[in-house]
Parts: structure tokens; sequence; C-alpha cells
């Protein structure tokens, strides 16, 4: 098996091609190492390659790793977020990719009022409409874009999504590049991306290099790093 160092010498040219072939600069795109599973040794090789952006899939897996962590790091919740574990996920987390209702983002906004923490996220969409996955359905997303606009310790950085998974990443396409048209519209109707350059969430390790051809600005990759997971 390939070390964690090689894995990501890999994953950096593999970024720099696909960014190129499609006339983009590789600096634009942001790599997240998805940790689910992975054990603090493994996250910290990865943080001596100079990888500083982890995402974590659980808040009690999160509790256990990141108080463990150098604070450098910039952790990425990217599972499923629960009304209830809203405090939590505002204690430990930079950036919560997975907002996809209002009522965690209220609950949210809450406790990062007592914080005195604004918090930067992201909007889930489900853009595959797949009814066993999370995310909101993209004609419902404008909605729920200019309420949690309305939230004063939320930062809507940009949109996430995962398509259906297909054995050809190429099948990916038409969603990342749907992603990308939401993303866009909302950013002509400036409900996003005023203050900078909106994000898009958006490749897997066995796609990531057609989501950075259509737009990528955060990849999440987790087994292209740390091999499968048990
Ligand atoms: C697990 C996970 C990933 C990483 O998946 P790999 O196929 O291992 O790269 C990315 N995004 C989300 C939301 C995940 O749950």
């Amino acid at each position: 098996m390939n070390t964690i160092k090689e894995n990501l010498i890999r994953v950096h040219e593999r970024i720099s091609n696909a960014a190129h072939r499609a006339g983009r600069d590789p600096e634009e795109i942001k790599l997240v190492a998805v940790s689910k599973k992975v054990p603090l040794e493994k996250i910290k090789d990865a943080e001596k390659c100079n990888q500083l952006i982890f995402g974590e899939n659980y808040i009690q897996e999160a509790q256990n790793k990141i108080p463990h962590l150098d604070k450098n790091l910039s952790w990425h919740f990217i599972g499923h977020l629960q009304s209830n574990k809203t405090k939590q996920a505002a204690e430990l987390f930079h950036v919560i990719e997975t907002i996809d209702r209002l009522k965690p983002a209220v609950m949210l906004d809450k406790h990062l009022a007592t914080l005195h923490k604004t918090m930067t996220i992201l909007i889930q969409v489900n853009i595959g409409r797949e009814p066993q996955k999370s995310g909101i359905l993209p004609e419902d997303a404008e909605n729920l874009l200019r309420q949690i606009n309305n939230l004063h310790y939320l930062k809507v950085a940009g949109l996430m999504a995962m398509p259906p998974i297909f054995d050809d990443p190429e099948m990916s396409r038409p969603y990342f590049a749907k992603l990308r048209n939401m993303m866009e519209d909302f950013q002509t109707k400036k409900l996003l991306g005023q203050d900078c350059r909106p994000e898009l969430s958006m490749g897997m390790s066995h796609d990531f290099e057609v989501a950075v051809e259509e737009g990528a600005t955060f990849i999440r990759l987790g087994t292209a790093i740390f091999g499968p997971r048990s």
C-alpha cells in the first residue's frame, strides 16, 4: 500500500492536471481530507505533509479526535447534522458543509451567538433528488438560502453536493454542472458570494477530477488519501 505522503502527492498532481484541463488555477482547489474512521496517527501523518483541512462525519468521533490534534487544523463537518448536536458542532468545527434545513441552522446560530463566533457554512443540495440522501431539493434551496442569510452568525459561503454514485465518473458531470449553475444563479441574484468568491464542495475519491473540471473549490477525499476504510 502507498504511504499517505505518496497518496497526497499523487492527488495534488491529479488536481493540478484536472485544473489545467479546465483552464483553472490549481490554487483555487482546496483539499478536504476526510478522516472518518481514520485513527489519530494517520491524521498526524497527513498533517506532516502539510494537509491542514480535514472532514469528519460524526460528532462523537470528532469529539474524540479534534481536541487531541493541532489547533491549526481546520475542521469541516460533512455528516448529517441533527438539531440536538448543533452545540457540539458549533464548538468543534470551523465549517459546516451540510446545512439542509432551517431548524438546525437556527439552533446553530443560537449556540454561535453565545460563543461570540461566526461560522462559515455551505448549503447541502440533494442534486440527484435521491430519497435516501440528505440535502435540500434544488427548487427549495433559494428559499432556505434567503432564510439563512437573515441569521447573524452563519455566513453562507456556497453549496455542497454528493451526486449519485456511478462506476463511470463522467456520469457525475451533469450533476456537478447543475450545482455550479445553481451557485451562479444565486450569485446573480446577490444571495451568495457578495464578500468573496463562492465555494462549491463537490467531488470525492472516485470522481474529483470531473468535479474540478466543473468548478469545485473544495474536494472531499478519504480513500484516495488514507486508503480503504475498515
Ligand atoms: C466519506 C465521505 C467522503 C469521502 O469519500 P471517499 O470516497 O473515501 O473519498 C466525502 N464526502 C462525504 C460527505 C463523505 O461522507
